[in-house]
């Protein structure tokens, strides 16, 4: 199944200037020079026409709403089209709630069809090409661009223009499309899925990078008005100093998560001693994100609130996902290991 969100890939000129979501999903298929030849059948939902920017939660959890209701059915494989902008969050999301066997892969265009040399029938190829793959199955959610497979957990937009932006710092691709076919060099170590959300449930999750010389006016102004909070922390989890209290106090009635703003690499745990450090932070109840980006943490983080997770299973899952525990204690292990068995682990 094709289920189209918009982005760069659909867009065309728009009367008042610029270019805007505009192409369905029978369009973009038809831009495609190859589906004809492939065996598959390709079903396509027109699901909203968004900029990347404007999609939210509750259009990610309508989408794997349709998605496990097809996949019940007959479908193989789904492919997701969006804008770029979000795929690093969005996929990550999809990748938490979908438990199933079958590849979900998400895909889209920096380069929009008005353009010299767009990428969106390429990728929109390969990612048809994955998804309909047997050997892309048991891999959650996988983002498909520039002829790179990567895992939703890692990958990251890295550049603003560039058609290579998505990179996984932390391992890199699983994997290529070589002649039209999906080639794996990585896999998975461990897949982890959460529970559907709670009826409305909606936490608020804060994301706050610090910055040199911050002096707390933001962290302020969001006491009292979150369910959870990310900090994305110099290098390997410091903050300036003064932020110490401020930071304490809310560690003690919300989760902080506490993650790099650096983009690749892991928050440390026992290395620096001074106040603003890892060890005092996470000596004062903040939570290690280990090797997720704020981005991330932040997703996983407003997941775990939306299916009731108390501080305990909050803990134990991001050493997991972080991957700083072993991934046999993942709080919901029952349904991951009955769904992953087969994939070799790493
Ligand atoms: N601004 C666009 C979007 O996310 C960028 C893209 O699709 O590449 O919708």
């Amino acid at each position: 199944m094709l289920i189209s969100l918009g982005g760069t890939i659909a867009m065309t000129p728009n009367a008042g200037g610029g270019v805007a979501p505009a192409l369905s999903a029978d369009e973009l298929l038809a831009a495609v020079p190859g589906p004809a030849d492939l065996d598959v059948v390709v079903q396509t939902t027109d699901f909203r026409r968004l900029p990347g920017a404007s999609l939210g939660f509750d259009d990610l959890v309508a989408v794997m709403t349709l998605i496990r209701e097809q996949l019940a059915a007959d479908i193989d494989g789904a492919v997701v089209v969006q804008g770029t902008d979000t795929i690093e969050e969005t996929s990550y999301l999809l990748d938490l709630y979908h438990d199933g066997p079958q590849p979900v892969v998400v895909t889209g265009a920096m380069r929009n069809p008005t353009l010299a040399g767009p990428d969106g029938p390429a990728n929109l190829l390969a990612a048809v090409q994955t998804a309909a793959s047997p050997a892309a199955r048991n891999l959650g959610c996988l983002v498909v661009l520039a002829d790179e497979i990567h895992a939703a957990r890692h990958v990251r937009k890295t550049h603003s223009t560039a058609g290579s932006t998505f990179q996984s710092p932390n391992g890199g691709p699983f994997g290529y499309l070589v002649e039209g076919q999906p080639r794996f060099v990585n896999r998975t170590t461990h897949r982890t899925t959460v529970p559907a959300p709670a009826a409305g449930r909606h936490p608020r999750i804060a994301l706050l990078t610090v910055s040199l010389g911050d002096d707390g006016v933001l962290l302020d102004g969001i006491a009292g008005r979150v369910d959870g909070a990310v900090i994305g922390g110099f290098g390997v989890g410091h903050v300036p100093r003064q932020l110490v209290p401020a930071l304490s106090d809310l560690a003690d009635k919300i989760p902080v998560i506490l993650a790099s703003r650096t983009g690749a690499g892991s928050v440390l745990t026992s290395t620096y001693g001074f106040p603003g450090s890892e060890r005092d932070l996470l000596s004062r109840g903040l939570i290690s994100a280990g090797f997720l980006d704020p981005l991330k943490a932040r997703i996983l983080l407003r997941s775990l609130l939306a299916a009731d997770a108390d501080r305990k299973t909050i803990s134990a899952a991001f050493a997991i996902a972080g991957d700083y525990a072993d991934p046999e204690d993942w709080p919901w292990a029952e349904s991951l290991n009955a769904k992953t068995e087969g994939v070799a682990r790493a």
